[in-house]
């Protein structure tokens, strides 16, 4: 694959040739993040603007150039990404913008953005002769690797946490996954699957130490770029866990920028709740990420020692963005304005984002003459519960048009 120059170490800049399979970097061992370095004029040869336009793939896989894959056999694949990019018709006004476009990626096949990622874990693990995947996730990475892993063939063996909502684990055994709900919270979750993954050498699909999730995730970039004729808004607000997602958000727009097909790197908003927020903690105090309690109905990004701070702390620099966090109030408010003013249904994680831009704007830190893109990453019927306290409870009427009326329930 002359397309990958190698492994770069996010830690010591060092470089690593291409081909064996790599998880970290053997100096700086688990810690040492690593990134996959493209060979950018080798890309050119096959990817640009023109390529693309006669590519009728319309799932993530058009990007496969961008990938660390030799990419065979991805059309048996469930179908990833190319998820809608709407324009808001009522929420930008609500919150103060002209111009806000809301990406559903709930509306991937297991409902979420970690699909994404697990598609290119699949397709690494098959390439690499693999038959059993592992992942330790809160919830959404665990249903979208059993899932995608399902349609191909693989076995997976799933750690979650005791908290994960019941329609994630609900999803992991219909995909048939050997599942272990561990009596802990996600940090000890992610030591017990690095055991077992140790002990009987399982492909690794943990985000945070695996360098091709970011490669799979920062898809989701690519494609609002080009969604929006490669002419990205301003801002781009994701919610943050592990820090994989946004660490993709930003090696999507910084391939397309290598490659002279966007002209610019949108400003990268992070958005967490107060509850788990260890990356606004850091950023506010200016050191090293500080291991906090995890405290907040987001469950997906209920990460209080987060496995990609490099990653993640490099695209809000690097872009010039920002970090923010919002109570688990304005989560389940902006669940409710979501739902309400566009249609997208998304879990409490998933519009944690949009409750950033909101009061972003409200702070001052996002002009409202600025263009926006929220990226919705989850979809909201895996965790009704929450969904109803946002929402409450239906009116419970008898079966008689009279109560109905006298209810007052009904107005013309
Ligand atoms: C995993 C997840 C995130 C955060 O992604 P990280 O890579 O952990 O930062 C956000 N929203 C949803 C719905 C998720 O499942
Ligand atoms: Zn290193």
């Amino acid at each position: 694959m002359n397309r990958i120059a190698g492994y770069r170490c996010t830690l010591c800049r060092k470089e690593y040739p291409f081909g064996p399979e790599r998880m970290t970097c053997p100096s700086c061992g688990e810690k040492g993040i690593l990134d996959i370095v493209y060979d950018y004029q080798s890309v050119r040869r096959i990817f640009s603007r023109e390529t693309l336009q006669k590519d009728h793939d319309n799932s993530m896989w058009r990007y496969r150039a961008l990938m660390p894959i030799q990419g065979e056999g991805l059309a048996d694949f469930l179908r990833i990404g190319w998820t809608p990019l709407y324009r808001s018709r009522k929420l930008g006004g609500q919150i103060g913008l002209n111009t806000l476009y809301i990406k559903d990626d709930g509306l991937n096949p297991t409902g979420s953005l970690k699909d994404r990622a697990s598609g290119v874990a699949v397709a690494k693990a098959i390439e690499l002769g693999y038959d059993t995947i592992c992942c330790s996730s809160t919830g959404n990475a665990a249903s979208s690797c059993a899932g995608n892993a399902a349609r191909m063939g693989l076995k997976t063996v799933i750690f979650v946490p005791e908290r994960a909502p019941i329609g994630k684990v609900a999803q992991l055994l219909i995909f048939g996954a050997n599942v272990v709900s561990v009596k802990g919270d996600y940090r000890q979750t992610f030591e017990l699957s690095k055991a077992a993954i140790e002990k009987w050498g399982f492909y690794n699909r943990n985000a945070g130490i695996n360098p091709v999730m970011t490669e799979g995730k920062k898809t989701v970039a690519i494609e609002i770029a080009e969604q929006l004729n490669w002419n990205p808004t301003d801002w781009v607000a994701i919610s943050v866990g592990d820090g994989c997602t946004i660490g993709g958000v930003y090696n999507g727009f910084y391939d397309l920028l290598q490659l002279g097909m966007i002209e610019r790197i949108p400003k990268i908003l992070g958005v967490q709740s107060t509850g788990c927020c260890p990356f606004v903690n850091a950023d506010a105090a200016g050191g090293a990420l500080v291991p906090t309690p995890e405290n907040t109905l987001a469950d997906s990004i209920s990460v209080g020692v987060p496995r990609n701070p490099v990653k993640a702390q490099r695209a809000v620099k690097a872009s010039g963005g920002a970090w923010i966090a919002v109570s688990d109030d304005e989560i389940l408010e902006a669940m409710r304005m979501l739902g309400r003013a566009e249609g997208v249904f998304g879990e409490p994680a998933g519009v944690t984002a949009t409750a950033g831009v909101k009061a972003a704007v409200e702070r001052g830190m996002i002009k409202s003459s600025e263009s926006v893109t929220v990226v919705s990453t989850g979809s909201g019927l895996k965790d009704v519960k929450n969904a109803m306290l946002a929402a409450g409870e239906p009116f419970a009427c008898e079966p008689d048009i009279r109560v109905l009326e006298a209810s007052g329930r009904i107005k013309q």
